[in-house]
């Protein structure tokens, strides 16, 4: 038996769309037996907040209304059992598939882009990584959310390779999913992210650059296991 590491490190997994992070950043937290933070489940979540209240164009909203908006639509995470990942909630009831939804999908990225809602969210993130043992992923965790994290990831994969993914999840989970239409989506929301002026998608200087278009989910948890072991042992 080994004995649990007393040090509680911060995993930052950055990367563009649908490339599979959430499995690399879960795959790791279940390594580690350390919580998984999915940071862009919280900007659905406002997103879809915002669709059903009738919003369809966030930048409609003026900053105080989006403040006054955020106060009323809270974002958060349940664990329903001590053994299960956090799920997103809204208003404390937990979110499933309804944020993977493609009209969420095409307007996530404007919403994401908006900097009252973005230091909304990062400073629940940064409460969320207070005391360490966890692995969250994102665009800007390594960057601005947890600039300290002791390992930064920043995942890539060419643009084909992740449409197919994302197309393939969906279709697995019965949701409507069009080829042609996630590869777009994708295209678009990467640059919506990169090209923002709050916060744009980039890998921290520090980061770990991993390509993973031709790797299965366990090569890339070979890959990162050794970076991860300096930095559990590092004073
Ligand atoms: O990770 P996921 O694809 O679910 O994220 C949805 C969107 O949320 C991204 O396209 C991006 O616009 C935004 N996002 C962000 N910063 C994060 C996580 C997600 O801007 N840390």
């Amino acid at each position: 038996m080994t004995t649990p590491n007393p040090k509680r490190i911060l995993v930052a997994v950055d990367g563009l769309s649908s490339c599979g992070k959430s499995t690399f950043a879960r795959a790791i937290a279940a390594e580690l037996g350390y919580l998984y933070i999915d940071s862009g489940a919280m900007y659905r979540a406002v997103t879809l907040a915002l669709l059903r209240a009738g919003i369809h164009d966030p930048a409609s909203l003026s900053v105080n209304e989006m403040e006054e908006f955020l106060r009323q639509h809270l974002v958060g995470f349940t664990a329903p059992t001590a053994m299960q990942q956090p799920q997103v909630t809204l208003d404390r009831t937990p979110l499933g598939d309804e944020i993977r939804h493609p009209d969420v999908a095409a307007m996530v990225s404007q919403v994401a882009a908006i900097p009252v809602v973005r230091t909304r969210l990062v400073a629940t993130q940064q409460a969320l990584g207070a005391q360490g043992g966890v692995t969250m992923d994102g665009r800007d965790i390594g960057q601005v959310v947890f600039p300290q994290a002791e390992v930064k990831i920043f995942m890539t994969a060419r643009p084909e390779v992740r449409a197919q993914r994302r197309y393939d999840e969906m279709v697995s989970k019965g949701l409507p999913a069009d080829y042609q239409q996630i590869l777009d989506n994708l295209n678009e929301r990467d640059y919506i992210d990169q090209h923002r002026e709050c916060n744009p998608m980039r890998p921290a200087p520090d980061a770990i650059i991993l390509d993973n278009s031709s790797m299965t989910p366990a090569e890339q948890l070979e890959f990162i296991r050794p970076y991860l072991r300096q930095a559990l042992s590092q004073g």
